[in-house]
């Protein structure tokens, strides 16, 4: 049975997405705002694969709504990183004890399946297209732009969840209130996205159930298997300084700084020159806020509430847990939004704190410790 309050979901991400779904289980009704056009119409297929490391935080979510064993067919798991040095020489270190692994996933596949989902439910509405451009927080009166029309409407959920990422801009008008903190911090690192493509019988060029690290000190490269054979390599690299992006201007500057330094690499990349001057360079930020939500009508969640860089591979799991917390916590207190949100954020805030700083330190560890034959025998030891 449906019960009565509105409630509102910004953004249908991979957070949203999840949340939707839970709300729904729930018996609310529920309508899910996103900004981009339905990612499953055919003219958005294809293009990139992104893929991302699901690991424990993430799969007890999902597998509380059933879609786990489903998502397990089409990831990859990961039992180990092997490490590639200059010479193409690699080590190996395993993720924990025979069996243990993390999963690649691709970030479509999955807010596909997520979004397949959520509109299965009879009371999940979701409207694409539909770009939040504030929030006033006194009425919750949310703006929304109609990116398909040009159109501003406005709407009044009686609960708002903002799964609006990490340029939130439902946390952009809760900035505007007093006694809010917010920090953001960006590395002085960019990162792009490469591709090694399948080998031509359609296998994995690379050991496929491994999570591949180029490590050089200064900067990295990593890539993560996909299931059509290739692999999604990140190169994660300074902006500026004499070894930086603004000194990678050429197609021969690529060409023979790839081979210098990722010669194995660079060996399965056909396409290298081209997708490095198509793809763009993303930035790598930490937002840290508090409080997470407003009046009891208005929560943040996701990497709208805690956005961290990647080398943890531990953004969407945290996501993921937000809405596995949440969950319980709806349960146990019902409609009661103030103790919900409250209790939420004080119970959340430590733990995205902390794996925000140890994904920022885990970026020195994957770029430069991991090479380094002292940890290597460290960890050989630890192992055995
Ligand atoms: P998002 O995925 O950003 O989704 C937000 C949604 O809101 C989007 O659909 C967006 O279109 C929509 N939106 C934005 N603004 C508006 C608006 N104004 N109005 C309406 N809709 C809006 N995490 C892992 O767990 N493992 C990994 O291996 C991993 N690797 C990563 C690698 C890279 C390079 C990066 C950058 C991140 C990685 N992450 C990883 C982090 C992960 O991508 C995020 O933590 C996760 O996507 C957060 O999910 P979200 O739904 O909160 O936000």
């Amino acid at each position: 049975m449906e019960k009565d309050p509105q409630l509102s979901v910004m953004g249908g991400g991979l957070v949203g997405c999840l949340l939707s779904l839970y709300l729904a289980k729930q018996g609310y009704k529920v309508e899910v705002y996103e900004r981009r056009p339905d990612l499953r119409s055919a003219e958005l297929a294809g293009g990139r694969s992104i893929n991302l490391a699901l690991s424990d935080r993430g799969w007890r979510a999902l597998e509380t709504i059933g879609i786990a064993e489903d998502i397990k067919k089409v990831a990859i798991p990961m039992y180990r990183r092997v490490m590639h040095d200059v010479q193409g020489n690699l080590s190996f270190q395993a993720y924990g004890q025979a069996g243990q692994a993390i999963y690649s996933v691709s970030r479509g596949g999955l807010n596909k399946a997520l979004l397949d989902l959520a509109e299965a439910q009879p009371n999940v509405t979701l409207h694409f297209q539909e770009q939040v451009l504030e929030v006033e927080l006194s009425t919750n009166e949310v703006t929304l732009l109609n990116t398909a029309s040009g159109q501003e409407h406005t709407i009044q959920p009686d609960v708002l969840f903002a799964a609006d990422g990490a340029f939130s801009m439902v946390r952009l008008s809760m900035q505007k209130t007093e006694r809010f903190n917010y920090e953001q911090s960006y590395l002085d690192y960019g990162y792009k996205e490469l591709t090694i493509p399948p080998a031509a019988d359609g296998g994995w060029q690379l050991e496929k159930n491994a999570l591949h690290i180029w490590p050089r000190g200064q900067y990295m490269m990593i890539a993560l298997p996909n299931m059509d054979g290739s692999f999604t390599c990140t190169m994660f690299f300074p902006y500026d300084g004499e070894v930086s992006f603004k000194n990678l201007q050429t197609e021969e500057q690529v060409q023979s700084f790839f081979q210098k330094v990722f010669p194995d690499a660079a060996a399965l990349m056909p396409e290298l020159t081209q997708e490095f001057f198509e793809n763009p360079v993303g930035s790598l930020v930490t937002v840290k806020c508090f409080p997470w939500s407003h009046a009891g009508k208005v929560v943040l969640l996701g990497d709208a509430a805690h956005a961290i860089v990647p080398f943890y591979g531990q953004g969407m799991n945290a996501g993921f847990e937000d809405c596995t917390i949440l969950r319980g916590l709806l349960e146990e207190h019902g409609t009661d939004w103030e103790t919900i949100f409250k209790t939420f954020q004080e119970v959340r805030k430590p733990n995205t704190d902390a794996i925000a700083d140890l994904a920022v330190y885990n970026f020195i560890e994957m770029r430069d410790k991991v090479a380094d034959p002292r940890f290597l025998l460290q960890k050989k030891i630890e192992s055995k």
